[in-house]
């Protein structure tokens, strides 16, 4: 017999693959599906980042990279970050992994053990919870209410920080809930932080850049009294619709760099030499594509928040950020994991549970409105009369 160790009994997963998997598979079957399942843009990646890929495939960039990254690309991340947060990072802090997920599971490793306790938001990504607890440190959910839109109440998360507590990961906007952090919320968290010196802070801000409304993105990197224990996980994959290309960066605090970087070489050794070129050209081409991307999820988001709130049974508030609604389901009748499978089998839309993002999940699912407008619509008018029939 195999015996496994023991943390991977204790490892969940992220089900929206499942839900995609089961998709797919009625797909291939002859149904006609409509996924709102899968939290990834549907655009293609801008052309000048694939030529970018591609010409440096014809150059020759064919071999290991430096583990960190290579180093034009490490100064460009620097220099956006300056561009879009008027913060200073010195390109040595700057980690080019494959992924967002990377620089998640990177940090919780570093601070996961028995005895320790780490702070995550709930409904939240599903990875946190997963990796925390496969590292046998606590899991202490921050609850997140939709009277609250979703976002945290500085005070709330402050109580729930005891001297064993190592990191608290934040993120906003958020998914599964849309939910933006408002500044105001931010500030008191980083005041009420400054009596908690032993707590790291990993801020997942990989949708920074979609937010509506006219809110603006204030990253945790803008608090200097907070920037020796703040972790940034951001990426390629939401704002370039680069999901596929596995390129995401963390800016670490000094001292927790080297551990980073030796955790890369351990892992991966460093990312595709081709995907960083294209990183490159997106971070220092054009940005046009972005706002005319989240130009189109606004569109979108009003129609879907709209529909959904006329949908019976359904409640939905506006979500400020990210491209996911989450409406309350709770008067169809409906638990989250039956409504999900329900509307995929017999309506042929596909959705997630709101317990996939965790139990405070419970009585909401999820909609990504990374799809067309006509397919939105379609896809409200199968669930109406899915749940007229039932
Ligand atoms: N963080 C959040 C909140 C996400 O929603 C996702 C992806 O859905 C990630 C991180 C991971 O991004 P990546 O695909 O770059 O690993």
């Amino acid at each position: 017999m195999l015996e496994p160790a023991a943390g991977l009994s204790r490892l969940g997963t992220e089900t929206a693959f499942e839900v995609l998997a089961r998709a797919n598979a009625l797909a291939a079957a002859g149904r006609d599906i409509i996924n709102l399942g899968i939290g990834q843009p549907d655009f293609k990646t801008p052309e000048h980042i694939v030529e970018a890929g591609c010409k440096a495939l014809r150059d020759g960039h064919h071999g290991y990279t430096p583990a960190a990254g290579i180093p034009e690309l490490r100064a460009a991340v620097s220099a956006d970050l300056h561009r879009r947060h008027g913060v200073e990072v010195e390109p040595g802090r700057v980690l080019i992994v494959p992924g967002g997920k990377v620089t998640m599971f990177f940090a919780i490793l570093m601070f996961g053990e028995p005895g320790a306790e780490i702070l995550y938001p709930n409904p939240g990504f599903p990875i946190y919870e997963s990796v925390i607890n496969f590292t046998g440190a606590k899991a202490v959910p921050i609850p997140l209410y939709e009277e609250n839109g979703f976002s945290f109440d500085a005070g709330e998360v402050l109580a729930r920080i005891t001297p064993r507590s190592r990191l608290l990961i934040l993120n906003s906007p958020a998914n599964p809930t849309g939910g933006a952090v408002p500044k105001a919320e931010l500030d008191k968290l980083a005041d009420g932080l400054l009596a908690h010196p032993h707590v790291a802070v990993l801020s997942d801000e990989i949708y920074g850049q979609m937010l509506y409304d006219g809110r603006q993105h204030v990253s945790l990197l803008k608090y200097e009294a907070l920037r020796e224990r703040v972790i940034l996980l951001d990426g390629w994959s939401k704002t370039y619709a680069m999901t596929g290309w596995r390129m995401g960066f963390s800016v670490w605090p000094a001292a927790l760099f080297p551990y980073a970087e030796r955790l890369a070489v351990n892992c991966h050794s460093c990312v595709n030499a081709a995907a960083q070129y294209a990183g490159l050209a997106a971070l220092t081409g054009p940005q046009e594509s972005v706002g005319r991307m989240v130009k189109a999820f606004d569109d979108r988001r009003r129609v879907i928040v709209r529909a959904l709130n006329q949908l019976p049974g359904f409640r939905c508030v506006e979500p400020g950020g990210a491209f996911y609604a989450f409406p309350n389901i709770a008067g169809t009748g409906f638990d989250a994991r039956t409504l999900e499978q329900k509307l995929l089998e017999e309506a042929g839309v596909a959705i997630i549970a709101g317990t996939s993002f965790g139990r405070y999940g419970e009585g909401y699912v999820r909609f990504s409105y990374a799809n067309s407008t006509e397919n939105i619509e379609r896809a409200i008018q199968r669930i109406r009369l899915a749940l007229a029939e039932s």
